[in-house]
């Protein structure tokens, strides 16, 4: 039930009953299909099929998507739940999710034309996986200087080009692919394509070894005259810019959600751990040098979740939301380092080993202050908001 202005503001961590039998539903799958599996598929570098398939079964590829598309018709708040929940247990598996939900369905919700999404969602919301193709190499933080070209053939287009770094790339049917229609125009000839996985002109090539989030794949898309229906232009001709703009401003906050969850996973982990260590006669946790690492951690991901809900919040509520979005995965995934780091410590020599699932969530939450925007390009996007805001 959306909150009403009438009567006292609802305090942001508080879950509504569907919000919170969701989350329980998220947790579950996490605990049940997930858990078991995190540190093979880290090592393996693999994505389990199976827990793909428990994903599309439960409704979780396509939490926005109305149901007359066959999805959930939840909120994008629900979608950060589930990035959260998952993130706590597995931050790889989490991001599958994220990038499907936060930044592929929404894509086609907020651009598709009707046909689009008679034709795209329900495949989304049952058993396609979505990848979002905008990097390459020369172009990451600058990313409208991509060099992907397009070129109409009268009843199509032809791409041309190398994406780069691109997730779920080795599981997709489905690609988002931006590339430039009209390079004298700059960044207004930046086009979006709905490309299929079967596609003339379409491969998949080389898989990144990752340091974390090993078991989501990454890979390299290479577009060699890859036929696309004229149909498949996503939004406008011309006005692809704005898709991945617009789209990026919201995903970032599934990453904020993802660097949550891991810092939940972390201080969980860390917290259990110290009750249950002894050293000099009783558990470590009974040490205020611990316990103040503990305080610590839980300081970080209150701040965090706060910052996080908020903005999600904002997204579903139509307000602005664009400085809280970068700020709440500038901040989430500064302190998900912090917090994976301290779990390390409190665990001690174990914590340095693979025995223990906080050295994975170390390595794994690097990434937050890379993709979907550098920390540097949020305290950009920041400082520009309070800039103006204040000039
Ligand atoms: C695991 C992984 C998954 C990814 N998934 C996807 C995906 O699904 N789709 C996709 O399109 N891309 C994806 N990316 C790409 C990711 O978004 C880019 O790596 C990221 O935007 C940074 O770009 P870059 O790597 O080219 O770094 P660069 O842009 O070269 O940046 C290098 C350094 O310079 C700094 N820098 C650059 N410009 C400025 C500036 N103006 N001011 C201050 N500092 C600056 C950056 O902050 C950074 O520290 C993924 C990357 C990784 C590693």
């Amino acid at each position: 039930m959306a909150p009403t202005l009438e009567g006292p503001a609802r305090p942001l961590t508080e879950l509504t009953e569907e919000e919170s039998m969701f989350r329980s539903t998220v947790r579950e799958i996490a605990r049940r299909e997930v858990a078991p599996h995190v540190r093979a598929m880290d090592e393996a570098g693999v994505f389990r099929p199976e827990i793909l398939r428990a994903f599309f079964e439960n409704g979780l590829m396509a939490i926005e998507v109305p149901e007359a598309y066959g999805g959930q018709g939840g909120s994008f708040f629900q979608s950060v739940l589930a990035v959260e929940e998952l993130a706590a247990v597995d931050p790889s598996a989490s991001v599958i999710l994220d990038v499907q939900n936060t930044l592929v369905n929404n894509a086609l919700l907020r651009w598709g034309s009707d046909e689009q999404k008679r034709q795209y969602l329900p495949k989304l919301a049952s058993d396609t996986v979505g990848a979002y193709a905008l990097s390459e190499a020369g172009s990451g933080s600058d990313a409208f200087a991509l060099e992907t070209k397009a070129a109409s053939d009268g009843d199509g287009w032809v791409l041309n080009g190398r994406k780069m770094w691109i997730t779920n790339a080795a599981e997709a049917g489905l690609y988002l692919v931006f590339a430039n229609a009209n390079p004298a125009a700059g960044y207004k000839g930046i086009t979006c394509f709905l490309v299929e996985r079967g596609f003339r002109g379409l491969k998949v090539g080389k898989k990144e070894e990752k340091l974390g989030i090993r078991a989501s794949s990454t890979c390299e898309l290479i577009l060699d005259d890859c036929r696309v229906p004229a149909g498949n232009v996503l939004g406008e001709v011309g006005k692809g810019y704005k898709v991945a703009i617009e789209t990026l401003n919201e995903g970032r906050i599934g990453i904020g959600g993802q660097m949550l969850g891991l810092a939940e996973g972390a201080l969980g982990h860390a917290s259990g751990y110290a009750k249950q260590r002894k050293q000099f006669g009783k558990p470590i946790a009974e040490f205020q040098g611990v316990q103040f690492e503990i305080a610590q951690m839980a300081v970080e991901v209150e701040a965090a979740r706060l910052m996080v809900y908020n903005a999600a919040r904002l997204r579903d509520a139509g307000k602005p939301f664009v400085a809280e979005a970068a700020m709440a995965k500038y901040y989430a995934s500064t302190i998900a380092e912090q917090c994976a780091s301290r779990a390390v410590e409190v665990l001690g020599g174990v914590g340095f080993t693979r025995d223990y699932p906080v050295e994975k969530l170390y390595r794994d939450a690097k990434i937050g202050r890379i993709y979907e925007g550098t920390s540097n390009m949020q305290r950009t996007v920041i400082a520009r908001h309070i800039l103006e805001k204040r000039s």
